[in-house]
This record gives C-alpha cells, sequence and structure tokens, in this order.
C-alpha cells in the first residue's frame, strides 16, 4: 500500500525538518539531530529509518569502528531522487535539474514567451515535457517553480503578471500537477533567490532586492523566510506621489522609475541603449540611474527601518550597469546614516532556490 504523509501531519514537518537539517550541515549523527531538533530519540530513530528506507539519506558507517561504539552519520542521498527548479521571468525561463543535495545536473535558460496566457502555457509545458523525457532515467521527484509578479504561494496561484496578457488568478500548481503527475511547489522569485542567498547564522535578518525588468523583494526576519502572500512589494509602494503611471494602475510606485521597464517608460527607447548612452557619459541618459539611486536610497532606508537588516543582497540584469548607480546609492545609504551592508550577487539562482524549496516541501512517500 502507498503510504502518503501529508502536509498537515506532524510527522510529515518533523520528517521535513529532520532532512532539511541534515540538508543544510551536510551530514549528522542522530544524536545532534536529536540535539537541534529537540524531538525524542526515538522519534528521530524512527524518521530517520524512514528516509534511509525511501532513499532520500545515505548512512556512512565507521570505516574502523574499532573499540567502544563510533556513531554513523547520516547524510542526504545524491543519487536516487532529483528535482526540477524552473524560474520564469520576463528575462527568460530558466530550467534546472538538482539532486537532493541541491547540486545542479542540468540547466539551460530559454528565452520567454510572454505575449499571453495561452502563449506562456503552451511554452512551459513543452519545456516541462522535454526535460522530463529528456530525464526519464532521473524522473524528477518534485518541480520548484520560482515566477515574477504577485503570487500566493499558499494556494500555489500566480495572481498576476501585468506584461503577460489574460495571466491573471492561474492555478499554476495544480495546472503543472494535474498534467505532470508530480508535486509542484510555487514561489515568488525573490524568494527563491533569497533561500540560495541566505547565510542566516551570520545574517539573520536579510533583505533581497532582484533588479531588471521590473523590482521584486523578499525578506528573512530572524533567519526564517517571510513568505506572506501578497506582502513585500516594494515595487508598488510610492516614490513620486501623483509620478508616472504603473502598469498597476496607480501612480508613482517604485517600479517605474527603479526598473529596466520603468527607465524605457520615461526614455521612450530601449533600455539597453540608455544604458549604453549612459555608459557613454549622455547627460540625459545618466540622469535615469542618478534618479533611480537617489529614489533606491530612500526606499532601502524604508526597507531598514521596517525589517532591520543586517544585510542587502542585490541581485538581477540591472547589476550589469552596477557602475551606473551602486557607487552614487553606497553614498548616499552612508550619508543618510542607514547602516545596511550590501552584497551583490553575480547570478540569480531561482529556480536553484525554487528547486530546493520544492525539496524541502515534498511529500516523503513510502510503500508498505
Ligand atoms: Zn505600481
Amino acid at each position: 500500500m502507498k503510504h502518503f504523509i501529508n502536509n498537515g501531519d506532524m510527522k510529515a514537518a518533523n520528517t521535513r525538518d529532520v532532512f532539511s537539517l541534515i540538508r543544510r550541515h551536510g551530514s549528522l549523527t542522530r544524536k545532534q539531530i536529536e540535539e537541534y531538533t529537540r524531538l525524542s530519540w526515538g522519534t528521530v530513530s524512527n524518521i530517520t529509518a524512514r528516509l534511509l528506507e525511501t532513499g532520500y539519506l545515505l548512512e556512512e558507517k565507521a570505516e574502523n569502528p574499532g573499540s567502544g561504539r563510533i556513531p554513523t552519520r547520516l547524510m542526504v542521498n545524491g543519487s536516487d531522487h532529483f528535482v526540477l527548479g524552473v524560474d520564469i521571468n520576463l528575462i527568460g525561463i530558466h530550467m534546472a535539474l538538482l539532486n537532493l543535495k541541491g547540486e545542479v545536473l542540468a540547466e539551460k535558460l530559454y528565452s520567454a514567451d510572454f505575449r499571453n496566457r495561452d502563449s506562456l502555457w503552451d511554452q512551459l509545458c513543452r519545456l516541462l515535457d522535454a526535460w522530463t523525457e529528456r530525464w526519464q532515467s532521473r524522473h524528477p521527484a518534485a518541480i520548484g517553480i520560482g515566477i515574477q509578479g504577485k503570487v500566493d504561494s499558499r494556494r500555489g496561484v500566480s495572481v498576476s503578471i501585468p506584461q503577460c496578457e489574460n495571466w491573471k488568478d492561474v492555478p499554476l500548481r495544480q495546472m503543472v500537477e494535474e498534467r505532470f503527475g508530480i508535486p509542484v511547489f510555487l514561489e515568488h522569485d525573490p524568494l527563491c533567490i533569497l533561500h540560495t542567498a541566505a547565510e542566516p547564522d551570520l545574517y539573520p535578518n536579510a533583505v533581497l532586492l532582484r533588479l531588471d525588468s521590473g523590482i521584486g523583494m523578499a525578506v528573512m526576519t530572524e533567519g526564517r523566510m517571510f513568505d506572506v502572500p501578497g506582502t513585500c512589494e516594494i515595487a508598488h509602494t510610492t516614490a513620486v506621489p501623483g509620478g508616472i503611471p504603473c502598469s498597476c494602475g496607480r501612480r508613482g510606485c517604485l517600479e517605474s522609475y527603479v526598473s529596466e521597464r520603468g527607465i524605457e517608460a520615461q526614455s521612450g527607447k530601449p533600455y539597453r541603449k540608455t544604458a549604453a548612452g549612459a555608459m557613454a557619459g549622455i547627460p540625459e541618459d545618466l540622469a535615469y540611474f542618478r534618479q533611480m539611486s537617489s529614489l533606491l536610497t530612500t526606499a532601502i532606508g524604508s526597507i531598514t527601518a521596517l525589517f532591520d537588516p543586517q544585510i542587502l543582497y542585490l541581485c538581477g540584469e540591472m547589476l550589469q550597469e552596477a557602475d551606473l548607480f551602486l557607487p552614487d546609492l553606497r553614498k548616499g545609504l552612508q550619508k543618510e546614516g542607514i547602516p545596511v551592508r550590501i552584497k551583490v550577487l553575480e547570478e540569480v539562482h531561482a529556480a536553484y532556490g525554487a528547486a530546493l524549496l520544492a525539496t524541502e516541501h515534498m511529500e516523503i512517500c513510502t510503500e508498505e
């Protein structure tokens, strides 16, 4: 009989906690798991036995036991189960296949078709078909999807992507689960990136800003991801009262000034052209980036007052032009006395983060 441990089940929650703990630490003894989780010895033994039986964990036997009892160490099995990670973003759809240790086995970036709901859904299905077929021998046990726009991760719904026609309240988790018969986990893309970048032992409070076609934000407080749907929408906070119209229907939103799309709308020419002009020192092109630094300084000041982050991660396509706004931003923060460390992430790993989050939310399935 197939036995599923459901998400609501305490046993499942403990199993997930034990699995994530071992993954984060590389390897642990049962005694260490007992100490970290404060679960009873019996519970730890039962959970680890089940995870070993299903191939989620491996046990390292001591090579030379010698005298006395040497405890065996448990680690994540990187060879038996795999997870597919997807990042759906205007700048492209990034696909990645990871093992349960979080090691990337294959990845590729495709240009995205955001014309409308049908075109984007068809493209996603084609990519998932191709990847699940290609990796038949390493059949993914779960799919993690990171997506831009508004996301309700608890219901698995992509609430809106203003740039994609008819993309409203799309029950993406259910749609992909029904079509592919694999558990799916859906999350807002900045939170997926923060999941891979965060250093909770060093900086338990952290904020991440993704700057590309739009602006996305994710928050971690006291080492835990702040994942309440519909919150942290920094893009649509007012930067300029009564300012230029935004895709959300309001005016003067931060995203209308601090994003590729915002700069494009203001200048009336492709973003890359404005960026190249600014790099060449053309004053009117440089002005968009000066304005961006100034508004971003104020926004980060508000973020700092709200969440008290020890570190602010910046990532996204606009960091290619970091020279045009980052020095001014650093100066502005210093001048305003905003005490936050800034770290630029060279690459965006939303697809990896989505896959890892899916791993942690995956149901542990055992045959009985
Ligand atoms: Zn807006």
